[in-house]
């Protein structure tokens, strides 16, 4: 393992740029799940546990409520709680490997903890974001600011019900809002437009440069946003490199699986092992099995030997 850490460790620094995709796995190794039962979610929304009988956030999120008063209570207390968890480690220590490359993050995490710490121009939200809002219809092409949202909840007396005059509505059309993060309705307009496109001018000014394609915390749900390209970009472009940390946190990988039989040159599992890096990219690719705490911790320390 030690060679690995200290292989990628130099992979980063022989990088011009540093294209870094980031899943749900990465805010879990801080211990805000939003998939499962932990303490993050047990000790922040406990009315809405014992109203609900929810077992993780996310399942809040799809639930389906009788009214927007109780949909948009609990929408503004995890809206609130995203804004007030601190900074996980594992961000900060990714944010000391990245210092001074250029680098972007593609992003499926809607949990605003990147936000807290790197620059707007650098992230792509793929999956919209929990600092939004947009209408339901949706009838414009507006995202507007969560930041009210959370003033709204500090003197309720039923936590689990806004008063209607509080459920936020679409000023052109009235519409009950809804969050910008991705489902049927999911606004893919200007604002997600202008992250693409940032997203697109990165690639496109490195891809003749030594472009080093880092996956942490991607599951088996969307591997279309950031996997799959990931591998593709990194086979095609010739000093392109693919790193990626924490295969274990896959939880689901019947999806990869199936992936992996549709193609004959990948991969590097079966016999029980998890998919980790296609075949073809061998000699570019390089997979850390360790917990992303505990690696990016390893990386942030063997950056700052340097
Ligand atoms: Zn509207």
């Amino acid at each position: 393992m030690e060679n690995t850490i200290l292989q990628i460790s130099q992979w980063l620094q022989e990088a011009d740029a540093i294209v870094v995709g980031i899943g749900s796995g990465l805010s879990s190794a801080c211990g805000y799940n939003h998939y499962n039962t932990v303490p993050f979610f047990s000790d922040n929304m406990k009315p809405f546990i014992e109203k609900y009988g929810f077992k993780s956030l996310f399942q809040g999120l799809t639930y389906l409520y009788s009214t927007p008063e109780e949909e948009w209570a609990y929408l503004a207390h995890y809206i609130k709680l995203m804004y007030d968890t601190p900074i996980g480690k594992p961000y900060r220590d990714l944010f000391k490997i990245l210092n001074g490359k250029p680098y972007f993050i593609l992003t499926t995490n809607v949990d605003m903890q990147l936000d807290k710490l790197f620059p707007e121009n650098n992230i792509c939200h793929f999956q919209g974001d929990m600092r939004y809002r947009q209408c339901q219809q949706p009838c414009n092409d507006e995202v507007y600011s969560n930041d009210n949202i959370v003033k709204m909840i500090d003197e309720l007396d039923d936590p689990t019900k806004l008063p209607s005059d509080m459920v936020p509505r679409c000023p052109d059309c009235g519409r009950v809002m809804t969050l910008w993060v991705r489902d049927d309705h999911f606004l893919e307009g200007s604002h997600w437009q202008q992250q693409i496109a940032r997203y697109r001018s990165f690639l496109e000014t490195y891809h003749d440069n030594k472009i080093l394609f880092l996956e942490m915390g991607v599951g088996d749900m969307t591997p279309n946003i950031i996997k799959l390209p990931f591998w593709k970009m990194t086979a095609e472009l010739p000093d392109a490199r693919y790193v990626i940390i924490n295969t274990k946190g896959v939880e689901n990988k019947s999806a990869l699986t199936e992936l992996c039989q549709a193609s004959p040159t990948c991969c590097a599992h079966g016999g029980g092992k998890r998919p980790t890096i296609p075949l073809q990219l061998q000699g570019k690719a390089l997979a850390y099995d360790e917990d992303l705490a505990i690696a990016l911790h390893q990386l942030s320390h063997k950056q700052c030997d340097k």
